[in-house]
């Protein structure tokens, strides 16, 4: 098991590192979020241990940027501030997990085990299905009701996040983060061009449109029987 530890506290950084040794955890350090950022993209870690505060970027940073180019290895978020906000924060911009220093050790431990155990889980899935769209996560082919859909890239994506959250309103700030690691407000424009190229591509041939416009909001994948 591969562990990215990023943490500038050099003192919590080598105690963490120690103990995950001791349990027979190889992990590669990192004392800034620059730093910890491209070591998660150009290494492959089972799992992420991440502080929110960072030099030259800090651990939000780093995460929207990870999960903007679509790594899904499972981060465990470290705070010291106990707030829900941080907390909330945390977990919206695309982490697993979170704990507030100072911790045990044990407990630590007992997340990082978790964690890697769902991460485990989620790579086994290999399809994604709703409302008669099928997405091989492996192949990447796309089928709705039996045929192929071909999609671009960024289409792709788009499609993947709303298969995760099928009937879940997605906001357009959710969306610019999770496809284009950031968020602008110049960038909804460009949201809503993909969704519309994505809609032409799966409502072919006269099928309901799958991906509705909730107004001031942003869209959700749903099925309306009345809408045909
Ligand atoms: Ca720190």
């Amino acid at each position: 098991m591969k562990i990215l530890l990023v943490e500038d506290e050099k003192k919590v950084a080598s105690f963490i590192q120690r103990g995950l040794e001791e349990e027979r955890y190889q992990v590669d350090v990192a004392h800034d979020g620059p730093t910890g950022a491209s070591l998660a993209v150009s290494e492959s870690y089972d799992a992420i241990i991440l502080d929110i505060q960072l030099p030259g970027m800090d651990g939000l940073e780093v995460l929207r940027s990870l999960r903007g180019r679509g790594i899904t290895t499972p981060v465990l978020m470290l705070t010291v501030r106990d707030s829900v906000e941080d907390k909330v924060t945390a977990l919206d911009s695309g982490g697993d997990d979170y704990l507030t220093k100072p911790f045990a050790f044990a407990e630590l431990l007992a997340r990082l085990r978790a964690l890697i155990r769902r991460g485990q889980q989620r790579s086994a899935e290999d399809r994604l299905e709703a409302f008669g769209i099928s997405m091989d996560l492996r192949t990447h082919r796309v089928t709705r009701d039996g045929e192929a859909v071909e999609l671009t890239g960024k289409e792709y994506a788009l499609l993947e996040l709303f298969l995760r959250h099928p009937g879940q309103v997605l906001t357009r700030t959710m969306i610019s983060e999770q496809i284009w690691g950031y968020h602008f407000d110049s960038f909804t424009n460009v949201i809503d061009v993909y969704v519309n190229y994505l809609r032409k591509k799966l409502d072919q041939n006269g099928r309901p449109r799958l991906i509705h416009t909730v107004r001031g909001v942003g869209y959700v994948l749903r099925r309306e029987e009345a809408e045909k």
